[in-house]
Parts: C-alpha cells; structure tokens; sequence
C-alpha cells in the first residue's frame, strides 16, 4: 500500500481520512480484558478528549495509537496507514505523533535546549543549528525561551511538562496524544500547561487528550469520549458528555469529579 506523502497536510484525497482510527480493538494482558472491542477516531484538526475512571483502559487505547503496546485484535490506523500491518514502517508513523506523558520523561543530565535538540538531530537529521532554532522556536512558545540552559531538576514540573511539550512539538507532529499532562503537577502549575495545550488546539493542532481536567474538555475539546471498563460507553460534544450525560456509568463517574 502506498503511503500519502506527507500525512495530515496534503491537499485532495487524504483531506477526509481520520487522523486516527481505532476499528474493534481488543487488548489482553494475561487473561485481563482491558480493551473490549474499541471503536474510536480523531479527525484531522479535531480535539478529543478521553475520560473515565482509573484502570478504564485510557492509557492502554492511547498507547496502542503508536504501538507503544500491541494490539491483541482490531486495527489502529494513523492517517490511513494500518500500523497493525507488518510491511508499516513503524519508525516513519512515530514521527508523525507526538507522545507527552504524566511524568515529563526528560533526560535529566541535558540542558532543556539539548533534550530539545536530541531526536531532531537523531530522527529528523536536522543539523544541530537548524535543530536548535527549531528547538528555541518551541520553547518561546511555550514560553520559557529563557530557560533553554537549565537543567530539568532546575524547573518546575510545569515548566518541565512544558518543555516536554516543546521537545514533541519540534520533531513537527501532525497529531499530539496527551496521557494526563497535568496529573503529575501541583494544583498551581496545571494552569500554564493547559494553557500552552489551549493555544495548539487553537492553532489547529490533532489532539487526543486523556485528562481528568473536566473544564478543559468542555472548553477545549470537539469532542469527549467516556470509557468505562474497556469499553466506549458515552461519546459527543463536551456539552452534551459533561452537561446532559446518558448512561448511569457517565453520571456516576461525572458525580465523582466534577
Ligand atoms: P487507565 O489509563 O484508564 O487508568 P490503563 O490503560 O492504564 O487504564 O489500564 C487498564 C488496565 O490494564 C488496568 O487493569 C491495568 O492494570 C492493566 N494494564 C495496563 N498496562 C498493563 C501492562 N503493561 N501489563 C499488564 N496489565 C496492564
Ligand atoms: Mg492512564
């Protein structure tokens, strides 16, 4: 099968293929069930947000989008490319999504610009001085371009999960998949991380964000999907999900955390 030649953004024909697509997952680890027959999408440009209770098997769906872990039965497609297949060249689909994490997972003996620079250099095969003006683009953005010489142990865990943030932007993602960014952090630094995730979405930026942060589904998601037990039991516009829920599990989890 060929592949589009630059995923998300060219033009005619790949315009209307989901920027994900999950078709009947299941996953098993051992005899636990933790995925029982997922369907679920993210459109190019859309923001969905992924809630539910603790051991729902969020992380687990988000993580078999890039084959961080292996999907027992279905299909995952990432831009129209199955990266189930065994002929998909699986390094070329990573680079199109950005993964961040609850723990920042940056290498603690390099400065931030270096943690920056790292896999553009390896990966991307940018010189080191296109990587680092990439690299001090993204930290502006994010807004700590003054502290690409600092070491992570020197920042904050908001400003850690910003440069983290950072560092996927610069290998250029068509897509971001956000694994509870802020559950990690002090009450009083999530604000900055949510905001630098608002201002991406606004921008028109693929987003698949598994988040107990209920204000910034309504007011940031297209779209938010409630898993339960393995399963989609709910999903529509935040308004609907969050305001107007229809099943007893939605409304027991929402009663919980709102
Ligand atoms: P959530 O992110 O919604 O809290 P997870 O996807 O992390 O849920 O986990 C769902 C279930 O899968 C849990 O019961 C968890 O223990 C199990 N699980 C997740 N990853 C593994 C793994 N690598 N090995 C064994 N069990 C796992
Ligand atoms: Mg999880």
């Amino acid at each position: 099968m060929s592949h589009p030649a630059s995923g998300a953004t060219a033009p005619g024909s790949t315009a209307a293929v989901p920027a994900i697509e999950v078709r009947a997952l299941c996953k098993t680890f051992g005899s636990n069930e933790v995925l029982k027959g997922i369907d679920f999408h993210v459109d190019q440009g859309e923001v969905v947000c992924v809630i539910g209770p603790s051991g729902s098997g969020k992380s687990t769906l988000l993580r078999c989008v890039n084959r961080l872990e292996e999907p027992t039965t279905g299909t995952v497609m990432v831009e129209g490319i199955d990266i189930t297949d065994s002929e998909t060249d699986l390094d070329d689909v990573r680079t199109r999504i950005g993964m961040v994490f609850q723990q920042f997972n940056l290498f603690p003996h390099l400065t931030v610009l270096k943690n920056l620079t790292l896999a553009q250099q390896r990966a991307k095969r940018r010189s080191r001085s296109e990587a680092t003006e990439i690299a001090r683009r993204n930290l502006a953005k994010v807004g700590l371009a003054e502290k690409a010489d600092a070491f992570p142990a020197q920042l904050s865990g908001g400003q850690q999960q910003r440069v983290a943030i950072a560092r996927a932007l610069s290998m250029d993602p068509d897509m971001m998949l956000f694994d509870e960014p802020t559950s990690a952090l002090d009450p009083e630094l999530v604000g900055d991380v949510l905001e630098v995730m608002k201002e991406l979405a606004k921008e028109g930026m693929t987003m698949m964000v598994v988040t107990h942060e209920m204000g910034f589904a309504r007011e940031v998601g297209d779209r938010v999907v409630f898993m339960d037990g393995g399963v989609v039991v709910e999903q529509g516009k935040p308004e609907d999900v969050l305001g107007n829920p229809q099943h007893e599990r939605t409304k027991l989890f929402l009663s919980k955390v709102l």
